[in-house]
C-alpha cells in the first residue's frame, strides 16, 4: 500500500501508474491520512515551493520526516525530489533535508526547460524521460547512489530509502522504473 502525497501536483498518474501495476495506493491529504497502513511513499512533482509550504501548514512535515528516516521506501520526482534535498543551490526553504545532495531548482530555464529524452536508468535500462521546468542535482555526498545522468548533469538518485528523479515517470508509459520502485 503506497501513500501518495496530494497536497498538488501530479499526484494522479502517479496514482494510475501504481494502480496498473497492482499496487494500492491512497491519497495523503491531513494528518489523519497516515493513520492508515502503508508501506511506501510517493511525491509527485508540482510546485515544490507550494508543496513545502502546505506539507507544513498541514502538519503533515514531522509524521513524513520521520517515516523517511526510518526506511519506508520513496519514489520521488522533480518537484519532490526538490522536498528532499538537503540543499537547494541559491534558494531557502528547504523542505525533509533526508537526502544529502545540493539541487538546482527550474535548472534549465523556466519556460523553454522542458522536453523529453530517452536515457539510462541504473538497474532499469534505458526508459523515456520527460522533463518539465525541472530540477538537476548540482552535487551529492559519495554514498548518495547515482542512477541517471543526463546531459552531463545528474537526474536521478538513490540514497538508502529513497528514489529521486528530475523527470516525470508518472507521464510515460514505461512503467519499469516504477516496478524498481516496488522492489525496494
Ligand atoms: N519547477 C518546479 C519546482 O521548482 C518543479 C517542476 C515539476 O515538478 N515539474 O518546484
Amino acid at each position: 500500500m503506497t501513500g501518495v502525497l496530494a497536497v498538488q501536483g501530479d499526484f494522479l498518474e502517479h496514482e494510475k501508474a501504481l494502480l496498473s501495476l497492482g499496487e494500492d495506493c491512497f491519497e495523503i491529504r491531513k494528518l489523519s491520512d497516515l493513520d492508515r497502513e502503508f508501506d511506501r511513499l510517493v511525491f509527485p512533482g508540482g510546485e515544490s515551493t507550494v508543496q513545502s509550504k502546505l506539507i507544513k501548514e498541514l502538519g503533515l512535515f514531522d509524521r513524513l520526516k520521520s517515516e523517511i528516516e526510518r526506511g519506508t521506501p520513496v519514489f520521488a520526482t522533480c518537484a519532490g525530489l526538490i522536498l528532499l534535498c538537503d540543499t537547494i543551490s541559491g534558494n531557502d526553504g528547504c523542505c525533509f533535508r533526508t537526502i544529502p545532495a545540493d539541487v538546482k531548482r527550474n535548472a534549465y530555464g523556466r519556460q523553454l526547460g522542458s522536453f523529453y529524452t530517452e536515457g539510462e536508468f541504473k538497474g532499469v535500462g534505458k526508459i523515456p524521460m520527460e522533463f518539465i521546468r525541472a530540477p538537476y542535482i548540482k552535487s551529492a555526498s559519495d554514498d548518495v547512489e547515482i542512477m541517471s545522468v543526463t546531459d552531463g548533469n545528474i537526474t536521478g538518485i538513490r540514497y538508502k530509502n529513497q528514489l529521486a528523479v528530475s523527470f516525470h515517470p508518472e507521464l510515460c508509459d514505461d512503467m519499469r522504473i516504477y516496478e524498481y520502485f516496488l522492489s525496494i
